[in-house]
């Protein structure tokens, strides 16, 4: 759209720059630089004001190549996105199996009264006599040192119930 033509679309509607100035809340002025140029910027503010009461063409949709642009840049985005999250599971993954592997100095209180000074079992606190390997009692007396605690815990609750 030229100057020339949205002065002729202005006088079709029976407008004088004034009077569109005033109903569309611009300056009279902006009115006659636009229609002096030689190419109207459809999206300038004043432009679109005018819009509001005049048949102008709608804003120009953006064009191929500028959308084929966009539609990169925002691939590329994703791109890079989904490699970071795949850095960071990665490095998740790679914590993880180095906590599986870790072995640290024991530390349980042994008979002697000291800490005991063994490695624990791979990704545990404990060594293999402190715990790590630990499946239960295993002695008549043992079981029946844990049936009992049970029996009590058992008692207990259902007395707490009552
Ligand atoms: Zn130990």
């Amino acid at each position: 759209m030229t100057g020339a033509e949205l002065a002729a679309i202005r006088k079709a509607a029976g407008l004088s720059q004034t009077a569109l100035a005033k109903r569309v809340g611009i300056g009279r002025h902006a009115v006659s630089y636009w229609e002096t140029k030689s190419e109207v910027d459809r999206r300038a503010w004043a432009v679109d004001r005018m819009a509001e009461v005049l048949p102008l063409p709608d804003i120009p949709r953006i064009t191929r190549p500028h959308a084929g642009w966009a539609d990169k840049l925002e691939a590329e985005t994703k791109t890079r996105e989904a490699a970071f999250r795949a850095q960071v599971s990665k490095w998740e993954r790679q914590q993880a199996e180095a906590a599986a592997k870790r072995r640290v100095r024991c530390g349980a209180k042994t008979r002697k009264g000291t800490p005991c000074r063994a490695k624990s079992l791979p990704g545990k606190r404990r060594c293999k006599f402190h715990g790590g390997m630990s499946t239960g009692a295993r002695t008549p007396e043992g079981i029946e040192r844990i049936r009992e605690a049970q029996r009590r815990r058992w008692a207990r609750w259902k007395a707490e119930r009552e």
